[in-house]
């Protein structure tokens, strides 16, 4: 873990009034996002969250708490807590419910970011669970375009599954249904650089690369990846997250424009192993598989056939080595957030700008 980027983060955090529990869960989920190189989900969002305890919309130092019990099936309101505290307390609950029924079906409603949803993932794996993941997100305006639209109806729900290994890391399908994350669009637009095409329409729903298109009016959209396949999936992830859990849909009775709010629903499944193919056939297996999916000879250009999870283990690798890249726009925002709640002079590092 890069230990001063840790520490400012908790530093802001504990400032802000979170407890030093609370600080540190969001640091070590924000930092871990950082080093496995998704920075649009790293401590670039401490200006938003700290936003959102100071206008009401996280709610500091508050807990999961079940409100439908039905064994194997339950329901969780995050109550808008800070969601590093609220997903990781209602995953501790689910994997004790799979544990005992060999699955629990979980539905996490009202939580504030849950920001990478991987970390769930790997949480569920850590306890031999697998375990898949849908997500939606209200609070704020619509940001993704469904398939064939020319604006947006919905935001960058992200989907997750997560299978363990025996003696390995897991296996971490994790992605936003959206061609990009809107963090990455955020990141884009903080350095002032054009996106690839076939990511972004403008207003018009003509396709575009200017990352502006988010964060300026007239506004335009990220486009749903995969076509009609991951558009239909962005789509399912609202039915499930929002629809079926009772955490609400992203519609126009939860769409708020001009707010910071970010509200995550999830449904979770968590299945043990132990309860289906048995845990030998099972690890077994996914090794089998795992190797013989990899032994593709790669394409030209393509060093080696991965894994999913693969890829973030060797960003984690090379930045625990030569450290995390921030932005100076990022790193602007995060002084001024320090300052704004008043964290120590010596608590900021001054590190070197990339
Ligand atoms: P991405 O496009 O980088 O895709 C990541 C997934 O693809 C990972 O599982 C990765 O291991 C796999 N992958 C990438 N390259 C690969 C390769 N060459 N071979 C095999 N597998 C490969 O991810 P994204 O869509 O930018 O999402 C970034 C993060 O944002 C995710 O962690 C997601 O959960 C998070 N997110 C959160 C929210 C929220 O509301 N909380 C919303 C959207 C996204």
């Amino acid at each position: 873990m890069p230990d001063r980027l840790h520490a400012f983060t908790m530093a802001i955090c504990r400032a802000d009034g979170s407890s030093d529990e609370e600080a540190r869960l969001v640091a070590d989920h924000l930092v871990l996002a950082n080093l496995y190189g998704h920075d649009s989900h790293g401590v670039g969002m401490m200006p938003a969250y700290i936003q959102n305890t100071t206008t009401g919309n996280c709610t500091r130092n508050h807990h999961a708490k079940i409100s439908r019990d039905n064994g194997a099936v339950i329901v969780i309101d995050g109550g808008a807590g800070y969601g590093q505290v609220i997903a990781k307390e209602a995953m501790d609950i689910g994997i004790d419910r799979a544990r005992k029924h060999g699955v629990c079906v979980l539905g996490l409603t009202n939580s504030h970011h849950i920001g990478r949803i991987g970390h769930w993932g790997e949480q569920c794996a850590r306890a031999g669970m697998v375990s898949t993941h849908w997500v939606n997100v209200h609070g704020h305006k619509s940001l993704v375009a469904p398939f064939g639209g020319a604006e947006p109806r919905f935001t960058t729900n992200p989907y997750c599954t997560a299978v363990p290994r025996k003696g390995k890391e897991p296996i971490v399908l994790d992605f936003a249904t959206s061609q990009v994350a809107a963090g990455k669009v955020r990141v884009a637009n903080n350095k002032q650089v054009r996106m690839d095409e076939g990511l972004l329409i403008d207003a018009a729903g003509n396709p575009t690369t200017d990352p502006g298109v988010l964060y300026n009016p007239p506004f335009g959209a990220i486009l749903p990846f995969g076509l009609h396949k991951g558009g239909g999936l962005a789509v399912i992830c609202d039915l499930l997250a929002g629809a079926l859990t009772g955490g609400l849909t992203h519609s126009p009775r939860t769409i708020k424009k001009d707010s910071t709010r970010i509200i995550n629903n999830m449904l979770s499944i968590i299945i043990d192993p132990a309860a289906m193919g048995g845990v030998e056939t099972f690890e077994d297996e996914v090794e089998t598989f795992i190797t013989w999916v990899k032994s593709a000879r790669p394409q030209a250009g393509v060093a080696e056939v991965l894994a999913p999870g693969e890829p973030e283990r060797a960003r984690r690798a090379d930045r625990e080595k030569n450290g995390v890249p921030i932005d100076g726009t990022t790193w602007q925002q995060l002084i001024e957030v320090a300052r704004k709640v008043r964290v120590n002079d010596t608590e900021i590092p001054g590190v070197a700008v990339a």
